[in-house]
């Protein structure tokens, strides 16, 4: 019996050894589990990170391949990637300008409506004012029609809240500056039918379009009497608004939703024009470099991924590395790679972080931006928008390095193009600097500080501290609104020395 106890007792024992060695093993397993995926993890983001890579030389390459298809998409049509239309802008704004002009801006997130009185030689803009719409969702993807209606709409609105000192002469018709910042083959200065849509508008019945008619119908149809003087997009209207004030602009970038750009190319150097050559000698060049693509871009899985995915798949492959509408969708990609292989947001991925584009580059640049000690402006965006609560002080260190990550990869390569550009315009090395503007314009450069911080930093550096102080990248407001004002009334019927 006694014996018999004891062996029980043993027994016991021995299971009860038995129980802290599982427990010990269970807790060492658990820690092996959630170091094994930290590891994982983090392994995914160092890939990610090497994969992005834009050393200089690197950057280098992207600038002269730039150069290089500048070259061939001025030399014929569909020479290249780069489209390099001609704008038919020949004469940028002197700042003799006069009179009330309208501009309608539509390029992407939001489309605007201005009336702007231009007071003549050294009366500059004299009164400006505007109103601002969301594109409806629903309109990107509707009919031609329905798209234009709805801005006639707006338009016809803003039109009958005129005062009654902005009223046009007696015979004159109002004009108007459309911006439309989409790839256009200009026919002239207010012609020209819409090649493709981008950045999430696929309206079929448009594409082939003369994009003009389609507005004049659609303001005949709301009663608006308006003639549309210039077509233009919002690299030709910033080019135009920024030479407006400085002479020395001669070279336009937006970064917002989309990304392209533009400049003054002499006329001679397009041996696609056919025209009679311009008196100015020279012709701004819409370049669509949203649409610049390289061996030597930097893509990774996630670009793959999120380029098939889109509406456009096999295009725009610049823009989608470097503009607002896809940096957070860059991010998601890779936060939901590291939720799915690692666990880093808990066992169960969350159902958010799968919706595509539901992480907008305005919260990233909010993440990226946080200063606070417990980055608690990063947990709060994780769990506003994609639902994900109780995050750790290291795990919201890692989303912010993958806004860096993201970030100065677009930013260093929109430097790249832009050396690219300045190249192609022969300023990157001249004996005499000559002075040049860069002038910048869009969402994601206006509020995303730590893109723009990298671009002019990364800009400095590649062209050379001696020519760095001759080009000047300058925040040109608005421009695109503006300057196609003063495009309509550089182009206006009513000149008096028209001939
Ligand atoms: P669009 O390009 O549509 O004509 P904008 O130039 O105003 O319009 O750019 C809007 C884009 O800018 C947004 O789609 C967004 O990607 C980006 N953006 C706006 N605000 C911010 C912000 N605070 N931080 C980062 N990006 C922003
Ligand atoms: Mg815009």
């Amino acid at each position: 019996m006694k014996e018999g106890m004891g062996k029980v007792a043993v027994a016991a024992a021995v299971i009860g050894a038995a129980a802290v060695v599982g427990v010990a093993a269970l807790v060492v397993r658990q820690r092996m589990k959630s170091s094994g995926r930290w590891a994982r993890a983090m392994a995914i983001v160092k890939e990610f990170e090497e994969k992005c890579g834009t050393p200089d030389i690197k950057l280098k390459q992207v600038a002269d391949a730039m150069t290089v298809e500048m070259h061939a998409g001025l030399a014929s049509e569909g020479g290249s990637k780069l489209k390099m239309l001609i704008s038919y802008v020949d004469n940028l704004p002197k700042g003799d300008e006069e009179g009330v002009f309208y501009a309608l801006d539509l390029g992407g997130t939001n489309f605007r409506v201005l009336r702007v009185q231009l007071g003549g030689k050294a009366g500059g803009i004299v009164h400006q004012e505007f109103t601002e719409a969301s594109i409806p969702p629903a309109l990107m993807g509707g009919t031609s029609d329905a798209l234009f209606d709805y801005i006639a709409e707006k338009l016809a609105k803003f039109v009958a809240e005129e005062e009654q000192k902005f009223h046009q002469p007696p015979g004159r018709q109002r004009e108007l500056g459309f911006t439309f910042s989409f790839p256009v083959m200009q026919t002239s200065i207010n012609s020209g039918t819409l090649i493709r849509w981008t950045k999430g508008f696929s309206i079929s019945d448009a594409v082939g379009q003369d994009v003009v008619a389609e507005l004049t119908k659609a303001l005949q149809r709301k009663g608006v009497e308006m003639r549309v003087a210039a077509l233009v997009n919002d690299t030709i209207g910033t080019l135009a608004g920024g030479r407006y004030t400085n002479k020395d602009v001669a070279v336009s970038i937006i970064l917002g939703t989309g990304t392209n750009a533009a400049y003054v190319e002499r006329a001679q150097a397009i041996p696609k024009w056919h025209g009679p050559l311009p008196k100015t000698g020279e012709m701004v060049i819409n370049m669509e470099w949203g649409n610049f693509r390289s061996l030597h871009l930097p893509l990774t899985e996630y670009d793959h991924a999120m380029d098939v995915e889109s509406l456009n798949p096999g295009e725009q492959i610049f823009e989608k590395m470097t503009s607002g509408m896809y940096l957070g969708e860059i991010l998601r990609r890779v936060l939901l790679k590291i939720a799915e292989e690692a666990a880093f947001f808990g066992d169960e991925v969350p159902a958010k972080l799968k919706i595509s584009f539901i992480l907008r580059t305005p919260d990233m640049s909010a993440m990226h931006h946080d200063t606070s000690s417990d980055l608690r402006v990063v947990g709060q965006k994780l769990k506003d928008v994609l639902e994900i609560s109780n995050t750790s002080l290291k795990k919201r260190r890692i989303v912010v390095k993958l806004c860096n990550i993201v970030t100065a990869r677009g930013a260093r390569l929109a430097a790249a193009g832009v050396l690219g550009v300045l190249k192609k315009m022969g300023l990157d090395s001249l004996k005499e600097p000559e002075k040049t503007v860069v002038a910048m314009d869009g969402g994601l450069f206006e509020h995303y500080a730590e893109y723009r911080g990298c671009l002019e930093n990364t800009l400095r550096e590649l062209v050379g501290e001696e020519t760095a102080s001759s080009i000047v990248v300058e925040h040109s407001n608005d421009g695109s609104g503006i300057g196609a004002a003063l495009l309509a009334a550089s182009h206006s019927l009513y000149l008096k020395d028209k001939s």
